[in-house]
């Protein structure tokens, strides 16, 4: 079945800013949310919705989005246990609320997901170029160890007063779309519909703990300066729900002799006058290290490129599969000559002349 194109579902082109995306987004986001439509529509809504938020999450990111705009698959949303859920009430945060609905600087209150942590990480170029595993030290919410999370010290817990034991509160918001009804999370219970007897000692009944916690990382081969993974499941964890996601930033520290651009990679060479005369062999430096010997023809200029076919950075999501790299011919002249040295190019420029 052929995909629909992501620019088309969210209405815009190819060359408009990331701006106007995210506020197309937003636009078919509300317009689209399932819980907007009437019972016959409800299945087109959910379709439309699924579509629009599968595009924006490819578009809605720079790195991805070039990457589709290359027509390369998006490779970090596969596999992941959980899907970005798009959830009114993220889409109506995110637009009026800044972050802070209900008052709560956190997360809580209407999700059942824990936050998602940023991280940042530098690694060489080799290691981007042909992927690693790193183990981070990152300072989270991990489910108390003591309790299991449930927040009780002995297992005995009491109905919640605040939600009847619905573990949800029924509330209203106003937006400039008009009031929109909303169903939350219960503060008092967080979700649970019950609360501890007794709280648990360890977490003082909040269920979670925060703990510096080591986590494996594995980066993919190809991946470049500045793109983003996601790690499903390695955010923040969350009483009664699951855990965020860990966004890991990668930074690549350059190389002394290639410069990358896409999957391709970029050298200089420097040869003299009489290879660049006579031709030769002469030797590349190539990745991840060593060389090769390549022949190079006679008459060669300074400033031709030799391209080495495959000898650049594996492609993400097909490592067996390389970019090339490209060799910038320069002709050194001479600053200082030997006398026969001297001699031979005065006799060279006598045939010149
Ligand atoms: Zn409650
Ligand atoms: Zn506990």
């Amino acid at each position: 079945m052929a995909k629909k194109d992501y620019y088309e579902t969210l209405g815009v082109s190819r060359t408009d800013s990331s701006e106007t995306i995210k506020k197309n987004y937003k636009k078919l986001a509300l317009k689209f949310h399932p819980d907007k439509a009437s019972d016959d529509k409800k299945k087109e809504y959910e379709e439309s919705f699924k579509e629009i938020n599968e595009a924006y999450s490819t578009l809605g990111d720079e790195a991805k989005r070039k990457r589709y705009d290359l027509g390369e698959p998006s490779q970090f949303n596969q596999g992941s246990s959980r899907q970005h859920s798009g959830d009114l009430s993220d889409i109506l945060r995110d637009l009026f609320m800044n972050g802070s609905f209900g008052g709560q600087s956190s997360d809580q209150g209407d999700s059942e997901n824990g936050e998602d942590l940023r991280y940042e990480l530098t690694i060489d170029f080799n290691e981007a170029a042909f992927g690693c595993e790193k183990e981070i030290l990152i300072r989270k919410d991990i489910s108390c160890t003591a309790c299991g999370g449930s927040g009780a010290e002995d297992e005995q817990f009491k109905t919640c007063q605040k939600c009847n034991g619905q573990g949800r509160l029924k509330v209203s918001m106003r937006t400039p779309f008009g009031i929109i009804g909303q169903t939350i999370r219960c503060d008092s219970c967080l979700g649970a519909g019950q609360i501890a007897e007794n709280k648990c000692l360890h977490c003082r009944g909040h269920g979670i703990l925060s703990s510096k916690e080591k986590t494996k990382i594995r980066i993919p081969a190809g991946i470049d300066n500045d793109q983003t993974l996601r790690v499903p499941g390695a955010g923040n964890a969350i009483k009664n729900g699951s855990e965020g996601d860990l966004y890991l930033t990668v930074r690549v520290r350059p190389h002394k002799m290639f410069k990358r651009e896409g999957f391709n990679v970029y050298t200089e060479l420097s040869i003299s006058f009489s290879q660049a005369a006579l031709g030769g062999e002469v030797t590349i430096p190539i990745l991840p290290s060593g060389e090769i010997k390549i022949k190079i023809e006679k008459g060669i200029e300074s400033g031709n490129i030799l391209r080495l076919k495959g000898r650049g950075i594996p492609f993400v999501n097909d490592s067996r599969h390389r970019g090339d790299q490209f060799v910038n011919i320069k002709i050194k002249t001479p600053k200082k000559l030997s006398k026969a040295q001297m001699h031979l190019f005065e006799e060279l420029a006598k045939l010149d002349e």
